[in-house]
């Protein structure tokens, strides 16, 4: 029998209601012939509701304890999903993490699942069961204790089970109708993609489009396994939503696939920092140390041995990134005239494999930028996205702008030359 993998997100399970509208679609996919596993959320606003207990009691809790609150939500919805399903008269059963067992590694709130044994549920499904319901999120250290993926991580879950099980395919159910071009609430020409590779859907999911967690896209990557991201509040069918596959699999010939944009970025300069051997190790050695997520950087050309470093960070992390500069500054590790920190900019990234064989994609989006009159205070760029940082208050506007620099209202894009070889 074909084995097919469906997640359904908090909100496509928020209430029994819910629940029994999404068991149809299980059973839609039962009477087509498949067997099926369904990864389940737990109900949407519960994992927040329980992190928000265990932080009122343990502010600085013991992680094994936050691991056995916070999974319990799964329990809820994948208990209540087999019995809507057996209501239906299809034959369901209910895993937990521990029951199957997924194993992971021990880091709790952040494990990583490492095997899934199939015999348990290969048993049932021999045994004439048709869906297997396992909660997702969870699962068990070698310590035997409760374990959680990180936040999103039912994801992850339902990607491994997709490839332990050689799924045909991973459905990911959730609120919205498939990943699109842009954020449809601050450009209405947003397009829903039909296809988008994996490596495109890593950037936009680290980039905050978050549709899917980003260790999922990894995942699925990886093992090849093909996801499908489609709305569990409408009747589907065979070309709903957009699937995230293998670059060999898009037809689309396209350059851009996507504009993200993240609002919360702060632009950190370090002013007349001594340029010799060593600067950048000491600079960004304590701020790795602090935690904080730097994410572009970048290096000016020196004057007289003294140069300028910049790089971008979120908002809420620059106190601690100021403090762990300033420490290193005191122990005499680094120095520097001044730090100057702009946290009103905002990051918007392009984003296109195409962009491997095709010339120009800088130029258009500079271009478009500057016929806004938005300026630019910062670029990088990597083999398949260009990110620059603009003042936060023409956010909208620089996204709608590229939006309409790369046509991606359209499926067929401007052409841009090919790269020469
Ligand atoms: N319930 C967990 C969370 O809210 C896992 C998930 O839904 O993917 O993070
Ligand atoms: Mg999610």
């Amino acid at each position: 029998m074909p084995i097919l993998v469906m997640k359904f997100g908090g909100t496509s399970v928020a209430d029994p209601g819910r629940i029994k509208a999404a068991a149809e679609k299980v059973r839609g996919e039962v009477e087509n012939g498949s067997d099926v596993i369904v990864i389940v959320s737990a109900m949407a606003g519960r994992t927040n509701e329980l992190v928000g207990w265990v932080d009122s009691i343990a502010p600085f809790y013991d992680a094994r304890e936050y691991d056995a609150v916070v999974s319990s939500g799964e329990n809820v919805t994948a208990g209540l999903m087999a019995l809507t399903l057996q209501e239906m008269d299809v034959p369901a059963r209910s895993w937990q993490g521990w029951q199957v067992p997924v194993r992971t590694s021990s880091a709790h709130g952040a494990a990583r699942i490492e095997e899934i044994p199939r015999a348990n549920i290969d048993g049932k499904f021999a045994d004439g069961m048709k869906v297997a319901v396992v909660a997702g999120f969870q699962g068990i250290s070698p310590e035997g204790r409760i374990t959680t993926l990180g936040r999103g991580g039912s994801d992850t879950t339902a990607v491994a089970f997709a490839a332990a099980f050689g799924a045909e395919r991973c459905d990911i159910y959730t609120d919205v109708d498939g990943v699109y071009t842009t954020d449809p609430r601050i450009c209405s020409k947003a397009r829903r993609l039909e296809r988008i590779a994996f490596e495109e859907m890593l950037e936009l999911a680290s980039l905050g489009a978050k549709v899917l967690q980003t260790r999922s896209v990894e995942l699925a990557m990886r093992y090849n396994v093909p996801l499908r991201v489609l709305s569990s509040f409408e009747e589907t069918g065979a070309s709903s939503g957009t699937i995230v596959c293998g670059e060999e699999d898009i037809m689309e010939s396209r350059v851009i696939s996507g504009v993200a944009y993240s609002r919360d970025e702060a632009k950190m300069t370090l002013t007349a920092v001594a340029d010799r051997p060593g600067i950048a190790a000491a600079i960004f050695g304590p701020l790795a140390e602090a935690g904080v997520n730097v994410d572009m950087i970048v290096q000016n050309i020196s004057e007289e041995g003294r140069t300028d470093m910049t790089f971008s960070c979120p908002v809420p992390q620059v106190t601690r990134a100021e403090q762990a500069l300033q420490a290193a500054r005191e122990k005499g590790q680094i120095d520097f005239a001044e730090l100057i920190a702009d946290t009103e900019v905002a990051k918007i990234s392009v984003v296109g494999i195409g962009m491997r064989s095709h010339a120009g994609v800088a130029a258009r989006m500079f271009q478009a930028l500057a016929s806004e009159g938005i300026n630019i205070k910062v670029i990088t760029t990597s083999e398949i996205k260009i990110s620059v940082l603009v003042e936060r208050k023409y956010m909208e506007l620089a996204v709608q702008a590229l939006h309409d620099a790369f046509e991606l209202d359209k499926a067929g894009q401007p052409e841009l030359a090919a790269k020469a070889n």
